[in-house]
């Protein structure tokens, strides 16, 4: 008998495994009554997802990338604006801002967040945007487009450094939709106004993807928009519902984008134990930590770990680590039968889908280097510290051959207790 002593990268089946029972229920449920859009079971989650994330209204959507959209559109982003976000990210970021009628414009990355930098987001208002007196507009001197909105994307289960992003929205008159999509549960503290925030309350709206790998995932495809403006709340649910304000009724033109009563009703059960399952992924994070700054690495051999400062409570989506040769390390846990992955390879400035934007090489040098040195290692709630030993352990082994090429980036790793 073979032993199947591999570790993947990401572990799905477990918990669908340990769930089936409930998960059955809401199937038979939802058959027996034939309550597949709408109704209490939709209402139900969202409810509950508004009460976990701590805002007032919660919109269930069928995508994440549906979510940014709507609020994005919902909040008035249109036509020919333009909106602010990072060039390290899913291209869903882009995509909703696009679809929204709107350009894309990027500004750079903290080097330890490696979320938006609010530095480089105050430097891009001041310095590449100017305030036409005529119209009263922010311009771009880029696009000669208006800016109106910002996205900070709380990637990998961090959080953007929200303070300063939303002091510079407010002084130029900026609306704040989060991407969320990896952050369900993540916190942040404000320390302008002293006390924690869950991720997805802070601006104007959010949105969060329930993609089957997401920390809180459906069974298939979901999302929701989270926010505390009741008029952004009630946009949204016309816009998922072909703008209707009630049956037939069509006050704009909207889109075919519900959530499927049965995907709300996985989630339900779900976020029972999302708690749990983030706080099980903190605990391997810190374990990560632990097993590398124990290797006997040298500093230079030493790969970068995730920087958790101590306004955030991240809830490790991914749990990603720097090296300067990515391609010997995968290889290296490729062998010992351990799955990784890299998010992601190309910022997004350089994609071929935006040569239209005509961003070049050395434009976002922090978000180039992150992508030219990221790798996610196997982060999931069922992971045991006996696997993550071994992930270590290849992990090290290869960084022990490598010469001590230059990481001159701090291996700042403070992951800090919740
Ligand atoms: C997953 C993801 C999205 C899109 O969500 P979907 O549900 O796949 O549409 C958007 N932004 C980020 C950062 C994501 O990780």
């Amino acid at each position: 008998m073979t032993i199947d002593d591999s570790i993947p990268f990401l572990d799905l089946v477990t918990p669908h495994r340990e769930l089936e029972s409930s998960l059955l229920q809401v199937l038979r449920s939802a058959s027996r009554t034939a309550a597949f859009i709408g109704g209490p079971m939709l209402t139900d989650f969202e409810e509950s997802f508004a009460w976990f994330c701590d805002t007032r209204f919660c919109v269930g959507v069928s995508s994440g990338t549906d979510a940014l959209r709507f609020a994005l559109i919902a909040a008035g982003v249109g036509t020919g604006d333009v909106v602010v976000t990072v060039p390290n990210t899913f291209i869903a970021t882009t995509e909703a801002i696009s679809q929204a009628g709107a350009l894309p414009e990027f500004v750079d990355i903290d080097e330890r967040t490696y979320n938006m930098d609010p530095n480089k987001l105050k430097e891009y208002l001041e310095t590449r945007c100017f305030h036409d007196e005529k119209s009263g507009k922010l311009i771009s001197r880029r696009s000669g487009r208006p800016v109106v909105g910002i996205v900070p994307v709380h990637l990998y289960g961090q959080m953007a450094d929200m303070d300063p992003i939303l002091s510079l929205a407010e002084n130029y008159g900026l609306v704040v939709i989060e991407d969320a999509c990896q952050a369900h549960g993540a916190e942040y503290f404000s320390r302008k106004r002293n006390r924690w925030f869950k991720a997805g309350s802070m601006g104007r709206a959010a949105a969060f993807s329930f993609y089957p790998g997401k920390n809180l995932g459906a069974c298939g495809e979901a999302g929701a928009i989270t926010t505390n403006c009741e008029d952004i709340a009630v946009q949204a649910r016309q816009l998922r519902d072909h703008g209707q304000s009630k049956k037939y009724y069509h006050d704009r033109e909207g889109y075919n984008g519900r959530l499927d009563a049965i995907q709300a009703g996985f989630l339900k059960v779900k976020l029972t134990y999302l708690s749990e399952w983030n706080a099980a992924r903190h605990l391997a994070a810190r374990h990560y930590v632990d097993l590398f700054e124990s290797s006997h690495l040298t500093l230079t051999a030493a790969p970068t770990l995730p920087y958790e400062s101590e306004w955030v409570h991240a809830i490790y989506h991914l749990f990603v680590v720097r090296v300067p040769n990515r391609v010997a390390l995968i290889e290296e846990l490729a062998a010992a039968r351990i799955g990784s992955a890299i998010h992601y390879p190309i910022p997004l400035h350089l994609q071929k889908a935006y040569a239209n934007l005509a961003y070049a090489h050395g434009d976002f040098p922090v978000s180039e280097r992150v992508a030219r040195e990221v790798v996610s290692l196997p982060m999931y709630p069922t992971l045991t510290p006996k696997q993550q030993a071994r992930v270590v352990d290849a992990a090290v082994s290869c960084l022990q051959r490598q010469p001590g090429s230059a990481s001159q980036h701090l291996s700042c790793n403070t992951v800090h207790a919740q």
